[in-house]
């Protein structure tokens, strides 16, 4: 059982869409059956930051038969105790390791079987285009909100501004339509030295300055690079592209467009709401 060594073996950061694989393990889920490849190029939802949803497609038996995965997720493995752990054991044990599962609602193939794995590109497409434009959507947000810090909080940014997001983020959803981000702005900010209240108050017009700021960010289109390619699923990945020339880089385990040419528009609507705000992003391909 290799993968149980280091984790499934994934590779969906370089934009792969299939592989055959081996099963190494199958297990009951709620929703039918969980089944762990020694690789895959499916992207599993994570346990520690759900942004983006798992991928879906199709696993195609050693007997031809090809059955719908409706859902994958990111599984802890114990090796020690042959099991799969639960989300509260600690990433640090040596033990534990990184799967994806694979769900089916069909029966599934045996350990030891070769399988065909085929994920759904639009739908991944989808949720690409969506998770890129949240990302430069984060970027412009710090730059427009900036202006509100009293004193340098030092924690800046990939292009060099107080990450406002990374501070302030409560929750992320990602869709094949939009992203919503949502934001608390509480009492360990202020001490941070952000002006909350001024920042409420400027929301609208914030908004219009994010909006243009991503306009910006589209003029010069570069590729976007998800790496590691492929790796075990439990590595660190980053993202990275460059804006109106200059490098940027943010840890990210998720999926992104190859090119920001793709992307003809990013719009946002920000509002308050009483921990803070709720930052909605949409992102439109060429
Ligand atoms: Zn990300």
């Amino acid at each position: 059982m290799d993968c149980t060594t280091k984790g499934t073996w994934v590779t969906f950061a370089g934009g792969s869409l299939g592989a055959q694989a081996a099963v190494v393990l199958v297990t009951k889920a709620d929703d039918g059956w969980a089944i762990v490849t020694d690789r895959t190029p499916f992207h599993p939802v994570s346990l520690s930051w759900l942004d983006q949803p798992g991928d879906r497609g199709w696993m195609t038996l050693a007997d031809g038969q090809r059955v719908a995965v409706i859902d994958s997720r990111e599984g802890l493995w114990n090796v020690a105790t042959a099991t799969l752990a639960d989300a509260a054991q600690k990433r640090s044990d040596p033990d534990i390791h990184a799967v994806v599962l694979h769900v089916v609602d069909a029966a599934p193939p045996a350990v030891g079987d070769i399988v065909t794995l085929e994920v759904d590109g639009d739908y991944r497409d989808a949720l690409s285009v969506q998770h890129t434009g949240v990302h430069l959507a984060a970027l412009a947000l710090n730059q427009c909100a900036a202006r509100f810090w009293t004193k340098d909080p030092g924690d800046p940014d990939t292009l060099g501004v107080p990450n406002l997001d990374k501070m302030a983020v409560t929750g992320s959803t990602i869709s094949p339509d939009q992203s919503t981000d949502i934001y608390r702005l509480g009492k360990s900010l202020r001490k941070k030295g952000f002006d909350r209240d001024a920042f409420l108050a400027d929301l609208s017009a914030c908004g219009q300055r994010i909006n243009d700021t991503l306009r910006g960010m589209l003029s010069t289109p570069a590729p976007v690079v998800v790496g590691p390619a492929e790796g075990p699923l439990g590595d660190r990945r980053h993202w990275s592209t460059r804006l109106n020339g200059v490098d940027a880089t943010m840890p990210c385990g998720g999926t992104h467009v190859a090119d920001l040419a793709r992307i003809a528009e990013i719009t946002v609507a920000l509002s308050g709401t009483e921990e803070g705000f709720v930052m909605t992003t949409r992102a439109v391909v060429v």
